[in-house]
């Protein structure tokens, strides 16, 4: 589903990726941990074009998305970005669009669905995320975990094959987390492939199929959540576990 081979990227003289090669299957949940600085954002954030990598691609649904440092053209790249659905930790929605809008905005514009559709799949959308009461509201009025369920929505809503999600409750108070991982755990029990990048150990022990640990730019090492939280095999996880966990 996301194949990544040979990713460079750096900032100036700064190497930010240092040859990352990855694979997330179809219906695999994979939680990214690690330190600060590590490039967990920017791996993600290259498996939708937000980032081009100077070296290394990166495939989505076996379509290249970006080859040494070339993205798709334009058309060819808006069809594959629809694929991937991005959460990010500060929601982002749209203040002056109603909860409704925020969701049905994407697949009018984007998809050019007709109104009565793109309502009714908001509608089912926002029932899942535990928000039907809420369609009408507008964006200020809600709290972080109820913003960040919109959010969920509509992303879901351009109907995409994978979803990633880049630290998607850190700015949530404490007690708003649950709900927005509840929603995170429907959508991988339903068969969603989904790379996640969370420093919620609770998740990632019960959710991951796989967890990868990066640090300095490089996959350190990924397996199953057993084996990562019980058995690392590198100190430096030792060390970011012990200091997390
Ligand atoms: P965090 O856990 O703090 O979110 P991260 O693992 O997501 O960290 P990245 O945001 O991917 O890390 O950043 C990796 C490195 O790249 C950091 O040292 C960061 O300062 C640097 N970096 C990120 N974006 C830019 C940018 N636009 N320009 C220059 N340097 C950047
Ligand atoms: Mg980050």
């Amino acid at each position: 589903m996301i194949r990544i081979r040979g990713l460079h990227k750096s900032y100036g003289e700064h190497a930010v990726l240092r040859g990352i090669d990855f694979d997330v299957l179809p219906s695999q949940v994979v939680v990214v941990i690690g330190p600060s600085g590590s490039g967990k954002s920017t791996l993600l954030r290259c498996c939708n074009g937000l980032e081009v990598a100077q070296a290394g691609t990166v495939d989505i649904c076996g379509k290249t998305l970006q080859a040494n440092g070339a993205l798709l053209p334009e058309a060819a790249l808006n069809q594959l970005r629809m694929q991937v659905g991005m959460v990010f930790q500060s929601f982002n929605l749209f203040p002056h669009l109603s909860v409704l809008e925020n969701v049905t905005v994407g697949p009018r514009k984007l998809r050019g669905m007709g109104r009565d559709e793109a309502n009714a799949l908001a509608e089912d959308l926002l029932k899942k995320v535990g928000l039907s009461q809420k369609t009408a509201a507008m964006p200020a009025s809600l709290s972080g975990g109820q913003k960040q369920r919109v959010a969920i929505a509509r992303a879901l809503a351009m109907q995409p094959k994978v979803m990633l999600f880049d630290e998607p409750t850190s700015a949530l108070d404490p007690e708003l987390v649950g709900e927005v991982l509840q929603v995170m755990k429907l959508l991988a029990r339903e068969g969603m492939t989904m790379m996640v990048v969370t420093h919620e150990m609770g998740f990632a022990r019960d959710v991951a199929d796989v967890v990868a640990v990066m640090d300095g730019g490089v996959i350190l090492e990924s397996g199953s959540p057993e084996v990562i939280f019980s058995q690392p095999r590198e100190p430096r996880t030792r060390e970011f576990l012990q200091a997390v966990l």
